[in-house]
């Protein structure tokens, strides 16, 4: 059995004037109605990258950064739960089968409680898993510090697997 971390944040991106199209809120796959999005290089997706390194690192096989290089233009807006995918499947190709990944959100808002069923459907499929191999929560930082004046939002996973014989 092999235990990842993975941790990521993103700030927020200034607020959507009205009747313009801004960046969208995506975690785990899903889009969050929010008056703001995440900025990022892709479609920052904090939870999907936090999931992606937690992954690499069980399997050790380096990081997002090194895997997508967040200066090609080929992830550019690029849909993060296709990312995981393809790090998933690096994975089984190094031998690892997916168990179970756990995740902590950590957001002053928006409430999430609503989307955390969504999040680990979309997740679950990015890892050809069933949905109860993932599981998602959602937490304020009771108003202290940079996520807790909606600066932004942290994400921590911790991803299981396992390797034949080991
Ligand atoms: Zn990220």
């Amino acid at each position: 059995m092999r235990v990842g971390i993975g941790y990521d944040s993103h700030a927020f991106a200034p607020k959507t004037p009205k009747g313009k199209k801004g960046r969208k809120l995506i975690l785990g796959g899903v889009e969050i109605p929010h008056d703001r999005g995440l900025k990022g290089h892709s479609d920052a997706d904090a939870v999907a990258h936090a999931i992606t390194d937690a992954l690499l690192g069980a399997a050790g096989l380096g990081d997002i950064g090194r895997m997508f290089p967040n200066d090609d233009p080929r992830w550019k807006d690029a849909n993060s739960l296709h990312l995981l995918n393809l790090a998933f499947l690096k994975v089984v190709e190094a031998g690892f089968q997916f168990v179970h990944a756990d995740v902590t959100i950590i957001a002053e808002r928006p409430k999430l409680a609503p989307h955390i069923d969504a999040m680990e459907a979309k997740v679950a499929e990015a890892v050809l898993a069933g949905a109860a191999h993932v599981s998602i929560k959602a937490k304020t930082n009771e108003g202290m510090g940079w996520i807790g004046r909606g600066e932004g939002i942290a994400v921590f996973a911790v991803a299981t697997l396992a390797k034949h014989g080991d």
